[in-house]
């Protein structure tokens, strides 16, 4: 890649092609001229670098000569709402808003702490917005949340996607596989990649509207996370885990990865005991805390030509595959996602003995005869990660221990995206429906497995050092 010299202007027909690809208004609604600001509704992409979101809504502002609204809020209400989740996005807001005044954005966060406390803030604000743009995300209950937002706003909604490199309106059909996707994203990426300057919209929110605002926005600079958390109506059972939330976390992150393991990526990537053998970035993926496209431009900086391009295939290839897969198909968490084949093979097994049943309870406490498997599960249970070796093993294994091939999707779509600080993002749907067939082909018949790709926690220990990834994560 030969980033630009300069980066684009946000009004070069660069952004505007990119953002054709990637915006898409959400209803008939026309603008409301008298409105009193564009409103940001951010959900998914906690950042403002690379966010394709707040550049619509920036256009957009400048266009109609409007100021910006930069709004996060949280609420109990989601799948999951837990301590750990909620203490990675509390930490992030605290560190946007000391990055929003620095940039001169207005920017503010409203936490819902009970389910019976004010449902309507985004309504309120869209009452008085003239336009509203907010992230395009299929999971985490984004995509309904939204819809039904849309459902009753009373302006235009654009919904625009920051979640790839390459952008997900390049691929208007569900995609079959890797390597179908890899050519076509080959031939888009090098200019996906070119930077584009960042700056706020040209007019300022005044003091006066953000005063008149009636929300209960939190005072973020006085932010106390863990008692904050406290107070709030959500599983406090799900601990927080050391976790350097927002930006300058997930760049020193990535920092200490490319001058570390990067050169020998490839093969450290495969030793689960190697705790640095691969970037750990999905965390910050996920909740959008960092761009996806500024990994790719540093790690190239980073020369080690081969070992990036390993890593690029699971960054983007992989990634963006499963975001396709969220994207166009709304079965993507059922049975129903699944090819045909892996139907007729798991029926005409339904009824081969299985080694060992277990129940959802049983396998949430690791209380299974394989040791390794239980210590992928302890993994996640503790710091919120699950090596991407060990996650193929513990996804395969559910199947062979449950009496329906549905129960082992429940049950792993539940644990992981419960435990995982990188849990219910599209990679968590393309990882999981991986490992009952997706994306791959039909194998030789075994018992249980059918024709889907067989994977034995007994042959893994050939593979890799198991006993000393089983001692890191003792009973
Ligand atoms: C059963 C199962 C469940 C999974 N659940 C999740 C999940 O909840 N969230 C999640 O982000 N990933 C999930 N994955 C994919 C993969 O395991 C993780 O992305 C990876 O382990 C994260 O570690 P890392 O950041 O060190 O990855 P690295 O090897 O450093 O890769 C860099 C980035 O590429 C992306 N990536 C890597 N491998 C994959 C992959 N196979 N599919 C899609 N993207 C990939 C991730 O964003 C990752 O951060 C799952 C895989 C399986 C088999």
């Amino acid at each position: 890649m030969s980033p630009k010299a300069r980066p684009h202007l946000l009004t070069s027909d660069f952004v505007r092609d990119q953002l054709a690809l990637r915006a898409v208004t959400a209803n008939a609604v026309r603008t409301q001229p008298d409105g009193d600001y564009v409103l940001y509704w951010m959900q998914s992409t906690h950042r403002f670098e690379e966010n394709w979101a707040l550049r619509q809504a920036i256009l957009h502002a400048d266009r109609l000569g409007k100021p910006l609204l930069v709004h996060q809020g949280l609420d109990p209400t989601y799948e999951h709402a837990n301590d750990r989740i909620h203490t990675v996005i509390l930490e992030n807001a605290r560190a946007l808003h000391a990055r929003a005044e620095r940039l001169g954005f207005r920017y503010q966060f409203v936490l819902r702490r009970r389910r019976d406390d004010d449902r309507r803030v985004v309504d309120r604000l869209a009452a008085r917005a003239a336009l509203v743009v907010t992230d395009r995300f299929p999971t985490a209950g984004i995509a309904e949340r939204t819809a039904r937002f849309v459902e009753r706003a009373p302006c235009r909604v654009d919904l625009v996607e920051s979640h790839a490199v390459v952008p997900s309106g390049a691929f208007v059909k569900e995609e079959y596989a890797a390597r179908t996707i890899r050519p076509k994203i080959a031939k888009l990426l090098d200019l996906a990649l070119e930077p584009v300057e960042e700056r706020p919209a040209s007019r300022a929110l005044s003091d006066a509207i953000w005063d008149s605002l009636e929300v209960d926005r939190l005072d973020l600079d006085r932010l106390d996370v863990a008692a904050e958390v406290a107070r709030c109506e959500i599983d406090h059972s799900v601990p927080p885990v050391p976790f350097a939330s927002g930006l300058d976390g997930a760049r020193a992150r990535l920092r200490a990865f490319c001058e570390g393991a990067l050169k020998e990526y490839a093969e450290r990537r495969n030793e689960p005991s190697d705790t640095e053998g691969s970037s750990r970035l999905s965390p910050w993926l996920h909740f959008g805390q960092i761009s996806p496209a500024e990994v790719v431009r540093t790690v190239r900086a980073a020369g080690y030509q081969a070992s990036a391009a390993k890593f690029e295939d699971e960054l983007i290839t992989w990634r963006e595959l499963a975001l396709n897969f969220c994207l166009r198909n709304p079965n993507h968490g059922k049975l129903k996602g699944l090819p045909d084949w892996v139907h007729k093979t798991m029926e005409k097994h339904t009824d081969d003995p299985r080694e060992a049943i277990y129940t959802r309870a049983q396998l949430e406490r690791a209380e299974t005869h394989d040791e390794l498997w239980n210590a992928a599960q302890r993994e996640m249970v503790r710091t919120g990660h699950m090596h991407n070796v060990v996650r193929m093993l513990w996804g395969k294994s559910v199947l062979l221990w449950t009496a329906r091939y549905k129960q082992a999707l429940e049950h792993l779509i539940h644990l992981n995206n419960k435990w995982a600080l990188d849990g219910r993002d599209p990679s968590s749907y393309g990882g999981i429906q991986w490992c009952f067939g997706k994306f791959d082909r039909p194998w030789f018949d075994k018992p249980v497995f059918g024709v889907i790709r067989p994977m034995s926690l007994a042959r893994a220990r050939e593979k890799f050092d198991a006993e000393a990834y089983i001692r890191m994560f003792p009973r």
